[in-house]
């Protein structure tokens, strides 16, 4: 891995998944902003596994950018290991991770940095103020589940903010200390505790192709987040449980009651209700504990959640095969 450099100030890791379409339009807008930032910095380009063209452009970027940093997943991981790849080789005494898609302005990251030195604060989070922008699904969806999660998880995140977010080197090495099993940054960062601050802006459209997150994950990035932080699920089931009991005694009693009073009329219908009702209690316990088994399983097998496939630091790739020649060179 390497080692932080100490005059590089800023890191901005960036990972995308087929972003071929948006991504000219986000060097157009990061670059001037970082090279007037007056600051060193380098821009780590995580491609997560991307298949349409996005690894040949970002080889062609970086021929002219050589802050420009390609960090290539073996697979297509998800935005969360994407990050984390980032975070891991990321070098600079400050990491800002952004979306690739222009939907948080680059143009915060100057205030996030400003933000960072003077106050002395280890994370500042990009606050969405206005998302008018994201449909009214997104929206409704995303405030029910940080809801949720700071009476579940117990974790003080602030409101409304997502992967857009600066941290300091010591916040990025204690992240990167941690065990790296399908964790959700936007709250395992918070969890940490350190001190924070925070800059508010407006979420954008996203400024070309499609998003990236389907519902099938937006709904695994609740779980993971849930099960991440929580044991209220599992408590969950367990009052299920006590109260499919007490149920179950009610109905033994008037059982009891019924034969002891001759009504001795077979109850078909109560019956069948009954048993479905607990053989639905069970199935749903069994699959919270599920969910849980599952991430020890994978915890136990300690199996990474990306695979680099090449960084360009460590590898020059093809650019440095076609050097030309110095005129000192040759017999
Ligand atoms: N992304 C990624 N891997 C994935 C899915 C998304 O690296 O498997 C990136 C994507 O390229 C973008 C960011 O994660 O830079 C957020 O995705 P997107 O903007 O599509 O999500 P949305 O804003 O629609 O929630
Ligand atoms: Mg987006």
């Amino acid at each position: 891995m390497p080692a932080p450099v100490p005059d590089l100030t800023l890191s901005i890791v960036i990972p995308m998944f087929n972003e071929e379409a948006v991504l000219p339009l986000l060097v157009d807008r990061l670059r001037p902003l970082a090279d007037g930032m007056g600051a060193a910095y380098e821009v780590v380009a995580v491609d997560d596994g991307s298949t349409d063209g996005t690894p040949v452009l970002l080889e062609r970027l970086r021929r002219e950018w050589p802050q420009l940093r390609i960090v290539r997943l073996r697979a297509n991981s998800g935005h969360q290991a994407a990050i984390s790849a980032g975070l891991q080789r990321a070098r600079g005494s400050y990491v800002v991770t952004l979306d690739a898609d222009l939907q948080d302005p680059p143009e915060v990251i100057p205030q996030m940095l400003s933000l960072a030195r003077t106050e002395g604060v280890d994370v500042v989070y990009g606050v969405r103020e206005d998302r008018s922008t994201d449909t009214a699904f997104k929206r409704g969806s995303a405030r029910l589940f940080y809801k949720a999660m700071r009476r579940l998880g117990n974790i003080d995140t602030p409101e409304d903010a997502g992967d857009y977010r600066l941290m300091s080197r010591a916040t990025v090495d204690a992240v990167n200390s941690l065990p790296d099993h399908n964790r959700v940054l936007r709250f395992v960062v918070p969890a940490l505790g350190f001190p924070s601050g925070t800059v508010g802006y407006a979420r954008e459209v996203r400024a070309a192709g499609t998003t990236k997150y389907p519902l099938a994950k937006m709904v695994r990035l609740s779980v993971d987040s849930v099960t991440g932080f929580s044991l209220a699920p599992l408590r969950f089931a367990t009052w299920l449980g006590l109260l499919g009991g007490v149920a179950a005694l009610g109905v033994l009693l008037y059982a009891v009651f019924a034969r002891v009073l001759g009504h001795v009329l077979p109850g078909w219908t109560s019956t069948v209700v009954i048993v479905a009702a607990m053989g639905a209690v069970q199935l749903l316990a069994l699959g919270i504990l599920g969910e849980y088994v599952g991430r020890m399983y994978a915890a136990m097998q300690g199996r990474p959640t990306y695979f680099v496939a090449h960084d360009s630091l460590d590898s020059p790739g093809p650019r440095a095969e076609h050097v030309e020649p110095g005129p000192q060179q040759g017999p």
